[in-house]
C-alpha cells in the first residue's frame, strides 16, 4: 500500500472531522487508512488484516462519526473489543476525533465497572457503544443495550478475542444485531476461525491487509526497546547519552504536534533539536535541514512525510520514537542513516501491544532486530565520568592554568587541604547542573543482555545551562516491580474440566476483567468442577470484581484456596504455556 491519499479532504470526510484530525495534529492518512474509509463510508463490509499501530481505530472511527445521526441517541455503531483497556482506548478515539460533534457520546462498556454507572449511561443514551463481548452480551440480555437500530458493528482485534476466548459471545452478539448491518472486523491474523466468521457475516466484505514488502538494509544495525517502566522521553534521553558514535538523529514520530512537543522537551533538557513537519513553510524547513547538515543541530524530530528524501550524510541515528504504519514506512525512515557508505543505527521503540508489527517488520526486512535494555543508571553515569575525565584532560591540554594553579597551592598552604580534596570538591561543584551520578534511574533487571558501554567518539551532551528542574532526573514507577516480585498465591475459581473451561478462557477472563497483566497469572490446574490459579495478592476490589467475572457464563465467585485444594494429584492442564497476553 505505497499509495497513500495525501490528505484525509480527498477522502471526502466531513469538514467537521477534517478540523478535528488538524487539531490533533495528523498530516496524512496512514495507508490502512486510505484503504478503509473510502469503502466504510460507502457502506460497504470490510475485512481488514491490521495490527496495532496501523492507525485502525481511525480507520473504523472516521467513516462511523460521519454517518452518524447525532439527532438519534439510540446506539448506531458498536465496537466489540478484546479488553476494557482496548475499549477504553477505542471511546477516548472516538471523542478526540467528534470534538467539533455536540451531541455525541461514546461509551465504553466493560466488565470490571459498576453495572450502576453503566446502566445510568446506557439510558442516557450514546451513539456509539465500544465494549468488551461479556459485558455487551449482559446488557443485551438485560434489555438495558437495545442494538435494533445499529447501524454499523465493528469487531476489532478479532484474533485477540478468539485467543481469549470470546469468539462464542461475538457469534451471540453478531447473531442479535440487526442483519442490514454494515459489519468492520479488523485482525492482526486470519486463523480460520476467523475468516469462517468473516465469511458467514459479512457480505461480500473488501478486503484490506498491509503489504510488507521486502526489501534489505545492509549498512544499519537495527535494534528496538520494548517500552515499560521509564517514559519514552527518558529513555530516548538516556539512550543518547550512551549511545556510541552518536552524530546526528532523526526522530520520528506520529503527528506535528508531537513534532514540537518532543522537540521542545528535549531543548529543555540542553539538546540542540528541532522539529520539522508539514505545518512548517519550505523555507523554514529548509533552515532546519541546513542547521542539521553544518552541526548546529543534533535532532530533528520529524513526522514521515516532512523527512521524505531527507539525505543528511551526519544522520547515524534514527529513532522510531512511534513506530510506524507499516513496513514500508520503516524502511524509509530507517534510510534516512547510514547514507554515503556510513553505517547506521535504527532504534525502534515498541509497546507491548506492538509485538506484532516489529515482528513483521523483521519479516519484511530479512533481518533480526536486536533487542536492547535501557541504560542503566551505572551505565549513563560511567559514560557522564568519561566526558568529565575527557573535558580535564583536554582543559589542562589546552588552557593556560596558571592563576589557577595559583589558587589550588592557596588553599593547599593556607587551609592545609590535600590536592585530591580539593579537586573532589571542585568535581562536585563542576557537576552540579548535571550529576556524574544520576539519580532515579534504576530499572528492573535486565531481560536482555546489555552491552559493555563503549567510549564515544562524541556523545550528544546536554548544554549545562539547564534550569535545575528540567535536569532533575525522574524516578521510575515502582509499582510494576513490586507486584512483578510479589509472591503467587494460590485461589480457587468455580469453574473447571467438567464446565468445558480452558486455561487461556481463565487468563483472558483474569487479565481482562481484574485489570491483571497476563504474564502474572501463574499455574493454572483444571479439576472436574473446579480449578485453582496462582496470582499475586489480589487487592479486595479486584477480588470482588473476579468473583462475578465469568468463563462458560459461570461466575469465578474466586477465593483463596484452601490447603489441599489445588493440589495436583489429578492434574490435566497447566498454563505452563498459556497463550500469555498483557493485559490492555
Ligand atoms: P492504532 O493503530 O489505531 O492503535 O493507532 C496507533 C496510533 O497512531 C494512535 O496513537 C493514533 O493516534 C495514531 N494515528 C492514527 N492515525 C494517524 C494519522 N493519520 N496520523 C498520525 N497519527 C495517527
Amino acid at each position: 500500500m505505497t499509495d497513500t491519499l495525501d490528505s484525509f479532504a480527498a477522502l471526502a470526510l466531513p469538514p467537521y472531522l477534517l478540523s478535528a484530525l488538524a487539531e490533533v495534529g495528523y498530516e496524512t492518512p496512514s495507508p490502512i487508512q486510505a484503504a478503509c474509509i473510502p469503502h466504510l463510508l460507502a457502506g460497504r463490509d470490510l475485512l481488514g488484516e491490521a495490527q496495532t499501530g496501523t492507525g485502525k481505530t481511525a480507520a473504523f472511527a472516521l467513516p462511523i462519526l460521519a454517518r452518524l445521526d447525532l439527532a438519534d441517541k439510540r446506539p448506531q455503531a458498536l465496537v466489540l473489543a478484546p479488553t476494557r483497556e482496548l475499549a477504553i482506548q477505542v471511546a477516548e478515539a472516538f471523542q478526540k476525533y467528534a470534538h467539533q460533534m455536540p451531541g455525541f457520546h461514546v461509551l465504553p462498556i466493560y466488565g470490571g465497572q459498576s453495572m450502576v454507572i453503566q446502566l445510568r449511561a446506557l439510558a442516557r443514551g450514546a451513539q456509539v457503544i465500544v465494549g468488551t463481548p461479556g459485558r455487551v452480551m449482559d446488557h443485551l440480555e438485560r434489555k438495558s443495550l437495545n442494538l435494533d437500530h445499529l447501524k454499523t458493528l465493528v469487531l476489532d482485534e478479532a484474533d485477540e478475542m478468539l485467543r481469549m476466548g470470546f469468539i462464542d459471545d461475538v457469534e451471540w452478539i453478531l447473531e442479535h444485531t440487526p442483519a442490514t448491518r454494515q459489519t468492520a472486523l479488523f485482525s492482526a491474523t486470519m486463523p480460520e476461525p476467523i475468516r469462517r466468521i468473516a465469511s458467514r457475516y459479512l457480505r461480500d466484505p473488501e478486503q484490506v491487509k498491509i503489504r510488507a514488502a521486502t526489501t534489505t538494509v545492509a549498512a544499519i544495525k537495527q535494534k528496538y526497546w520494548k517500552v515499560s517502566g521509564a517514559d519514552k522521553l527518558e529513555a530516548l534521553t538516556r539512550m543518547l547519552e550512551v549511545e556510541e558514535d552518536f552524530e546526528a538523529a532523526i526522530v520520528f514520530v506520529r503527528t506535528k504536534t508531537a513534532t514540537v512537543e518532543l522537540a521542545d522537551k528535549l531543548e529543555a533538557r540542553g539538546y540542540e533539536a528541532a522539529a520539522l513537519n508539514g505545518d512548517m513553510t519550505q523555507g523554514l524547513r529548509e533552515q532546519v535541514i541546513e542547521r542539521l547538515k553544518n552541526g548546529s543541530l543534533d535532532i530533528v524530530v520529524a513526522t514521515d512525510v516532512a523527512a521524505r528524501g531527507l539525505d543528511v550524510p551526519r544522520i547515524s541515528h534514527v529513532i522510531n520514537y512511534d513506530i510506524p504504519y507499516d513496513t514500508e514506512a520503516y524502511v524509509h525512515r530507517i534510510g534516512r542513516t547510514g547514507r554515503a557508505g556510513r553505517t547506521g543505527v535504527a532504534i525502534l521503540f515498541v509497546s507491548p501491544r506492538e509485538m506484532r508489527m516489529l515482528k513483521t517488520i523483521e519479516r519484511a526486512t530479512r533481518q533480526p532486530i536486536e533487542p536492547v535494555a535501557l541504560p542503566t543508571r551505572g551505565e549513563v553515569a560511567e559514560r557522564r565520568v568519561q566526558q568529565f575525565r575527557q573535558q580535564v584532560l583536554d582543559t589542562l591540554a589546552e588552557e593556560n592554568l596558571d592563576f589557577f594553579y595559583d589558587v589550588v597551592r592557596r588553599m593547599e598552604n593556607e587551609d592545609g587541604l590535600a590536592t585530591r580534596q580539593i579537586a573532589a570538591a571542585l568535581a562536585f561543584l563542576a557537576q552540579r547542573e548535571r550529576p556524574l551520578q544520576p539519580e532515579g534511574l534504576d530499572e528492573p533487571a535486565p531481560s536482555v543482555p546489555r552491552a559493555a558501554p563503549a567510549r564515544s567518539k562524541r556523545a550528544v551532551v546536554p548544554a549545562p545551562s539547564l534550569a535545575p528542574a528540567e535536569r532533575k532526573p525522574r524516578s521510575m514507577p515502582a509499582a510494576g516491580r513490586d507486584f512483578d516480585a510479589a509472591p503467587r498465591l494460590r485461589y480457587r475459581i468455580e469453574v473447571g474440566r467438567n464446565q468445558g473451561a480452558l486455561p487461556k478462557e481463565i487468563v483472558g477472563a483474569i487479565a481482562n476483567e481484574g485489570g491483571i497483566d497476563g504474564r502474572l497469572i501463574g499455574q493454572i490446574d483444571l479439576f472436574d468442577d473446579y480449578s485453582t490459579v496462582e496470582l499475586p495478592e489480589l487487592p479486595p476490589q479486584v477480588l470482588e470484581t473476579l468473583k462475578r467475572t465469568r468463563v462458560r457464563h459461570l461466575p469465578l465467585k474466586i477465593r483463596p484456596a484452601k490447603p489441599g485444594e489445588g493440589e495436583r494429584t489429578f492434574k490435566r492442564k497447566t498454563a505452563s504455556s498459556p497463550p500469555r497476553r498483557k493485559a490492555r
